[in-house]
């Protein structure tokens, strides 16, 4: 048989994808990937054949695909506030929702020269985000992993950021005494959803690190470990700016009243679910 067009590629492995809700998408990303070109170009050469070796390379992709492993580790790149991130199985992908709370920080904290904090970076996607568009602000992140330390780290060189710091730590037992009541804001996406939650055996997060996506006492155990931690590297008015599942606002409300902190509010995701709550150390 001959070599396929790009048009009649796309719409034969689209057709294999049967357990994605983008298959089509999914398979132009991939011959993207492979052909390193953009997806744009598809719909302008539409009748080029792919040819023999960049089919097999494809194929092989596409296997990997169809046996459920997320496109952003098949590519090893995710986009994030528009961003190129490099990723691995290590980290968790940045997600879309996850941008509300770049939003959250931003809208908020009002100087020009922040200083702030990320708990459990990973890829580094939010502190890189914030480093980016703010670049007089002074990013710290950190995380427990060596191996996603590292890939935020490739980020960050990759991105041309200066304005943000990557060690390893658990939560803040490796900062600097230098950053102690210093923060106008701690962020953090920590591990939030309950060891029970069906989710977990169903599509990407299946591939993705328990340990980014667990978290002990119903998913809550991780912002009660911070919320303990962070006061004195707060600066007096300090945020702490927390990404949670959707059902969890209530008790995070609940955890800030209970720490002590003032102002709470809760902001929703893109899909109008509760993300983000915040509040200040008065
Ligand atoms: N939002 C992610 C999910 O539902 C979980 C992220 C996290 O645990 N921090 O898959």
């Amino acid at each position: 048989m001959s070599n396929p067009t790009i048009e009649q590629l796309l719409k034969s492995s689209s057709a294999q994808l049967v357990n994605s809700d983008s298959a089509l998408l999914d398979v132009q990303i991939l011959l993207a990937h492979v052909l390193d070109v953009s997806r744009s170009h598809f719909y302008t050469w539409p009748d080029n054949v792919v040819n023999p070796s960049d089919l097999i390379q494809f194929n092989t992709l596409l296997t990997r695909r169809i046996n459920g492993e997320p496109i952003a580790y098949i590519t090893g790149q995710q986009e994030f506030w528009s961003l190129p991130f490099v990723v691995s199985p290590a980290t968790l992908i940045p997600r879309a929702d996850t941008e509300v709370l770049v939003e959250t920080v931003l809208n908020n904290v009002v100087s020009l020269t922040a200083k702030g904090i990320d708990l459990g970076t990973g890829t580094g996607a939010i502190a890189l985000s914030l480093a980016h568009e703010m670049p007089n602000w002074s990013m710290l992140a950190v995380d427990y992993s060596q191996d996603a330390v590292e890939l935020a780290q490739k980020n960050c060189t990759n991105l041309n950021i200066d304005n943000a710091e990557i060690i390893q730590s658990d939560w803040l037992s490796n900062v600097d005494d230098s950053w102690l009541n210093t923060c106008d804001f701690i962020v953090s996406n920590p591990p939030y959803i309950d060891e029970k939650d069906p989710h977990l055996s169903q599509g990407d997060v299946r591939f993705e690190p328990n340990s980014a996506l667990v978290a002990a006492n119903g998913g809550l155990q991780d912002y009660i470990d911070i919320l303990n931690r962070v006061k004195p590297f707060l600066k007096p008015s300090g945020y702490v700016f927390f990404e949670h599942g959707f059902e969890q606002a209530d008790a995070l409300q609940r955890l800030f009243t209970e720490c002590g902190f003032s102002n709470i509010k809760t902001v929703k995701d893109y899909g109008n679910n509760d993300r983000v709550t915040f509040g200040q150390f008065i």
